[in-house]
């Protein structure tokens, strides 16, 4: 039974051996010998392999149009208008500048006007944009624009607080520090009730 299983995980990882191009695995050795390692000892040996398909995963959003999971929408609404807001929706991106991990927690709102979408397509459309390398600016004006352009909404309003890791472990080294951005359109913009309204539910 045990060398059953382990024939299957042979199996995986030759199939994993063959998604990753020799030069994509050797620039990772090259990294790894860059920063002082050694590519050949024993825990490093299928690292780079490892560490390009992760890269695969992390990227994934290139893959994708985000915004083509709002294009399902329901616009028998029963004359709800109120807003509807996905609170604290945790996600992680990597930052274009240093390729180093962003964690944070986003939350999204809308003020529809005939259009609604199932809840949990606004947290598709956040991590769609946020699988690629960002910045926490663009990431935030791109899930609110995807939303604005599909909904047609009266309103919206996304808040991304997130941690780098190019500054909580490199750098000015400052952890525990989130950097907050806001994107806010429509209604939330124009209105000062509304867009206190909206921050407050989110807890701002
Ligand atoms: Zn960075």
């Amino acid at each position: 039974m045990n060398f059953f299983c382990n024939d299957l995980e042979g199996a995986e990882l030759d199939q994993g051996a063959e998604l990753v191009p020799d030069e994509v695995q050797e620039a990772v050795r090259t990294l790894l010998r860059w920063v002082g390692e050694n590519p050949e000892r024993e825990g490093l040996r299928d690292t780079p392999r490892r560490y390009a398909k992760a890269w695969l995963e992390y990227c994934q959003g290139y893959e994708e149009d985000p915004g083509a999971h709002l294009a399902r929408t329901f616009e028998e609404v029963a004359g709800y208008d109120e807003i509807v807001l996905l609170k604290d929706i945790p996600f992680h991106s990597h930052c274009e500048h240093h390729l180093a991990p962003i964690t944070g927690k986003a939350s999204i709102a809308y003020l529809p006007k005939n259009r609604v979408v199932g809840i949990s397509k606004l947290a598709r459309v956040l991590h769609g944009y946020a699988r690629r390398l960002q910045i926490q600016e663009r990431l935030t004006a791109e899930v609110a624009q995807a939303i604005w352009d599909h909904l047609q909404p009266a309103g919206v309003a996304v808040v991304i607080e997130a941690q780098h890791g190019c500054m909580t472990g490199r750098g000015v080294k400052t952890p525990g520090v989130g950097m907050v951005t806001s994107r806010l359109r429509g209604c939330f913009l124009d209105d000062k009730s509304s867009r206190a309204e909206i921050l407050s539910l989110m807890g701002y």
